[in-house]
């Protein structure tokens, strides 16, 4: 059988289409012609020589300094059928005795190879007798002094090269400048003819940047939002790694810490449970993520600003290598503008410069109303070309979205001023709203006039304008004692000479982020299915991706496949991984589908370009909770509803709670009240919490109860709570 690179695409890596550039690049390689490739992270750079070495006879030589990702990549390429060992100093020595053997007998395609082990004597004499069909060279940056990453061993790659003249030269690297560029090219002495400069715009990460008003709230909501998928939390000091990462805990999230003041053990440790994890938090420095390749990580939440911008694209860079949408949040603080600041006030002359050119461009990201791809790219000499990306924050607000908001202004200033300007945001807005609290009794602030005006907002909704007055200058907030204090804007806004125009937002909060928009899946079958992955993963000790990635398993939970024949069709399932995984996950899907009453649904051919599966599995009218969600709305109550399906009440509830969460639905509350087996007061004190903890997990607020509400009445009133 011939083997055609997209016969490979298919039949190993279970792909159908190439990415953007990869067919292009295949070919440049198999003509044997140089090629250098720049392509940003997540683009698909493995493929591009993954592919050729597996129609080479010969040997593909890959050098990379990531020690610690080979074994992971010769994992993943050992559960796709493909023969690729790897050579460093992590090995004992008789495994890598062993390694060498079999390069001697020519029976491994791919040798990953740290620089300074493929410079040895012996090594190169092992080389210089087998057949090297093509010479990989990751991270090319690494051989410029002008890279981030400068790596002297890097520097004897040239002489190496030379070497071996009938070996094919490929350069990849995810950040470079022009001058890193020419340096690369230089130094491997590549023509300019295979050059491959994709762009730099990562589509699938969701840019969003927000003003740092109360951090701790805005990473628990972000951290609520984005379910349970992993993440990264960057922060800027190893204190404040270690204060997030036990909060964190303390607050039940699975999250560890990662800073070069860990001792050696530990960071291994933690970044082995990241990487072996379908979920889970890293609470980081910009010590992590240089040696990771982990394709699911679904967020990246930057506590602190990033000093310059190159840093936050690699950062945010490191989510979504799998092409799925994923979540970024920068949380944008002045007073750790004051900080960076502070720092290069330290700095003198050129070196001052340049840090506070670094800091400027990141404040044109940070504080634009534009799309925020177009500082980004800008900054790698690109531009942007579309006009709305749709996915970042920017993009998506409107100017219908700007209300007047004079009124509310006035009453949450004057409310301000008739406290006596020494009270916090929440109390006042306790004022505004009405509440029986202590604190109102004991300074009397029952009897002021603003007592009780500002019922139209919800808490949050308060706390949310609060934040945009002290945005807009109304007000400032006493750094120590959070007490908030007028300013002469204010006095604008109260004799009726300035409006207040703003965006009320309903939260800081992005869409779920283990979900993306692309792909409609059934979250239960997709949990199962993740929980059978890590299994097997765990039995095999690879890391889960390494079975299947994400996109896989959402497939899977989309189409339903239900026989050996449909597999194939699904992202991700090539032969070997058929063979070795399809029967235990097709006996999962068809359980499933059995105990639930679905059917298969077929899978779209893909597009010619670029695959993006709209296709959901059934229509809105069609899927479950939208059923259940309308007949109650419609009036049929809870106990009528599970007599009508053949189920538990408690599954009709949970069905309701996926209406409203997943599908947007709204339900009527006066179905649930009577369900209700606690008082009035409880049931108001739940509700309280669920407005304070957020409503995506049910455990704090049984917590902050005292227990003394139970799960089952803590759900339907989540729903009464959640219909506003
Ligand atoms: P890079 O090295 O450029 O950061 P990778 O080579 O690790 O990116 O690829 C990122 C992810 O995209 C991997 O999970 C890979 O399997 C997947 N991928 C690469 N090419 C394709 C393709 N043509 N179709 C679908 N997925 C792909
Ligand atoms: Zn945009």
């Amino acid at each position: 059988m011939a083997h055609t690179p997209q016969s490979i695409l298919k039949t190993v890596f279970g792909y159908d289409d190439f990415r953007p550039l990869q067919a292009e690049i295949i070919d440049s390689v198999l003509n044997k012609n140089d090629t250098l490739v720049i392509m940003p992270t997540g683009g698909g750079k493995s493929i591009c020589y993954q592919i050729p070495a597996l129609i080479f006879d010969g040997l593909t030589v890959v050098v990379s300094p990531l020690i610690s990702l080979m074994k992971d990549q010769v994992d993943q390429l050992r559960e796709l059928g493909a023969p690729a060992i790897f050579l460093n100093s992590s090995l004992t020595p008789e495994a890598y005795r062993e390694n060498m053997t079999l390069v001697r007998e020519n029976k491994a395609r791919l040798l990953y190879i740290a620089p300074e082990t493929l410079l040895k004597p012996t090594v190169l004499g092992l080389l210089a007798s087998a057949r090297l069909d093509c010479l990989t060279i990751d991270e090319a940056h690494c051989i410029s002094e002008w890279g981030h990453d400068f790596r002297p061993e890097y520097r004897q790659l040239a002489e190496v090269r030379s070497r071996f003249p009938k070996a094919v030269c490929i350069a990849l690297t995810a950040t470079a400048t022009p001058r890193v560029r020419r340096d690369i090219k230089a130094s491997l002495r590549l023509s300019d003819a295979g050059e491959f400069l994709d762009s730099f715009d990562r589509k699938n990460l969701f840019l969003r940047i927000a003003p740092k008003t109360d951090p701790w709230r805005q990473a628990i909501d972000f951290l609520n939002a984005s379910k349970d998928g992993s993440g990264i939390i960057y922060c800027a000091t190893r204190q404040q790694v270690d204060n997030i990462s036990d909060a964190l805990v303390r607050n039940e999230f699975s999250a560890r810490p990662y800073h070069a003041g860990l001792p050696e053990t530990d960071r291994t440790r933690n970044q082995e449970w990241f990487i072996r994890n379908d979920s889970g938090i890293i609470v980081a420095t910009v010590a992590f993520g240089m040696g990771i390749d982990k394709p699911n990580i679904r967020f990246v939440l930057h506590y602190d600003l990033p000093k310059n911008v190159e840093t936050y694209y690699q950062q945010i860079g490191r989510a979504g290598r799998d092409g799925l949408r994923s979540e970024c949040l920068l949380l944008f603080g002045q007073g750790d503008v004051g900080k960076i600041k502070y720092f290069i006030n330290q700095k003198q002359g050129q070196e001052k410069k340049i840090a506070y050119d670094h800091l400027d461009a990141m404040m044109d990201l940070a504080e634009t109303d534009d799309c925020r791809r177009v500082p980004l790219l800008r900054y790698f000499g690109e531009q942007y070309a579309g006009e709305n990306c749709g996915m970042c924050d920017n993009c998506l607000r409107t100017d219908e979205d700007l209300v007047d908001l004079t009124i509310p202004a006035q009453k949450f200033l004057s409310c301000v001023k008739r406290t006596g300007e020494i009270f916090g945001a929440v109390h006042i807005i306790d004022v505004l709203r009405g509440s029986e609290n202590q604190r109102i009794f004991k300074h009397n602030h029952q009897t002021l006039s603003t007592y009780g005006i500002g019922g139209e907002y919800a808490k949050k909704q308060w706390l949310s304008l609060s934040r945009l007055f002290l945005r807009k200058g109304l007000m400032v907030q006493d750094g120590e004692f959070g007490s908030l204090k007028l300013t002469d804007k204010a006095w604008a806004v109260f004799r009726n000479e300035k409006k207040v125009l703003g965006r009320l937002q309903e939260e800081t909060r992005p869409k779920p982020a283990a979900r993306p928009a692309d792909i409609d899946y059934d979250p239960r079958l997709f949990e199962g299915l993740r929980r059978k992955r890590k299994e097997l993963a765990d039995a095999a000790n690879v890391p889960p991706y390494a079975v299947f990635p994400d996109k896989t398993l959402m497939e899977m939970a989309a189409y339903f496949p239900q026989s050996e024949a449909s597999l194939p069709a699904i992202h991700g399932v090539g032969e070997v991984k058929l063979q070795k995984y399809g029967a235990v996950f097709l006996e999962m899907i068809r359980d499933y589908c059995r105990e639930n009453d679905i059917e298969e649904v077929p899978k779209p051919a893909s597009p010619a370009a670029g695959p993006r599966p709209s296709a959901s599995s059934k229509p809105p009218s069609q899927r479950r909770p939208v059923v259940i969600g309308e007949a109650y709305n419609d009036g049929r109550s809870i106990a009528d509803l599970a007599t009508e399906f053949n189920i538990k009440q408690g599954t009709v509830i949970d069905n309701l709670y996926r209406y409203v969460q997943e599908e947007g639905g709204v339900l009527r509350p006066d179905g649930m009240e009577g369900l209700i087996s606690v008082g009035p007061d409880l049931t108001q004190r739940a509700m309280e919490s669920f407005e304070e903890l957020g409503a995506d997990r049910l455990r704090p607020v049984f917590d902050a109860l005292g227990e003394e509400v139970g799960y089952d009445d803590l759900k339907l009133i989540r729903l009464i709570y959640l219909s506003g």
